[in-house]
């Protein structure tokens, strides 16, 4: 099957700053990929060099069997690539109406858009309930669901979502996993989540790739990595 999201031998940084070195990773459609690792692995670096924020030395990266190294942001949008960044990026002082739309900024057609924010409000009825409401008065939950919700808005087929469940209480955090599962099931979404919470990610994705030092140094079956000693010791999973 050909790969929705390829990574060749990237290396990638912030100008003269190198944090990934030798990435090659495969996304195949309709998976959920989990990719974990320590606090400065470079994790949040892959993401936005596989949207496009970060400065490319070598390699390439390919979506839909296309080279878009050296595509702008918004096309790689209008291709169907979307991340939901990591601090969810929301307007505080917008409502949570206006922010969800800002994600369609490249849909012109009114129909299509108000198509897509009902979908968005049939996943997170809480966000409907509270459209007219200041994303910014939002508690943590809701403001990851909008965050996620404003990153659909753009009808993504591979969504890339960065650190969803950090600094949110452990029930939210497993309806935000459950919710990452039905986007996969029930909408045909391709998911790669980067994680904290390793034994979650591991349980509800397909696959999973270790980054450290900005390296690749451990990737497989996610039942796999689940049952490996290294990352058991490192993780603490149990
Ligand atoms: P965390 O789990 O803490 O978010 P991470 O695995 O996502 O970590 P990155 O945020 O990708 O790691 O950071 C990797 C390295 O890149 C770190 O050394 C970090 O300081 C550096 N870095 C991150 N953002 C920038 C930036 N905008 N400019 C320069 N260096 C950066």
């Amino acid at each position: 099957m050909a790969h929705i999201l390829e990574v060749r031998n990237l290396r990638a940084g912030y100008g003269e700053f190198e944090v990934l070195r030798d990435i090659n990773i495969h996304v195949d459609k309709g998976e959920i990929v989990a990719i974990v690792g320590p606090n400065g692995a470079g994790k949040t670096t892959l993401l936005r060099t596989i949207m496009g924020y970060t400065t490319v030395y070598s390699g390439s990266v390919l979506f839909k069997g296309i080279d878009i190294t050296r595509r702008k942001v918004h096309e790689r949008v209008a291709m169907g690539l979307m991340l939901v960044p990591e601090g969810r990026g929301l307007f505080p002082n917008l409502t949570v109406e206006e922010n969800l739309l800002i994600g369609a900024y490249l849909e012109k057609n009114p129909k299509k858009i108000s198509e897509r924010l009902e979908t968005v409000y049939s996943i997170f009825p809480r966000l409907r309930e509270r459209r007219s409401q200041l994303a910014g008065s939002l508690s943590g939950g809701e403001a990851q669901m909008l965050a996620i919700g404003r990153g659909l808005m753009s009808s993504p087929d591979l969504l890339m979502i960065d650190e969803m469940s950090l600094g949110l209480a452990p029930k939210l955090v497993l309806s935000l996993f459950d919710m990452v599962v039905k986007l996969n099931r029930e909408h045909g979404i391709t998911l790669v989540i980067v994680e904290q919470h390793v034994k979650n990610s591991l349980e509800i994705s397909n696959r999973g790739y270790v980054l450290e030092n900005g390296r690749i140094v451990l990737e497989g079956d996610s039942r796999q990595l689940l049952g490996n000693e290294m990352l058991k010791k490192a993780y603490l999973i149990y």
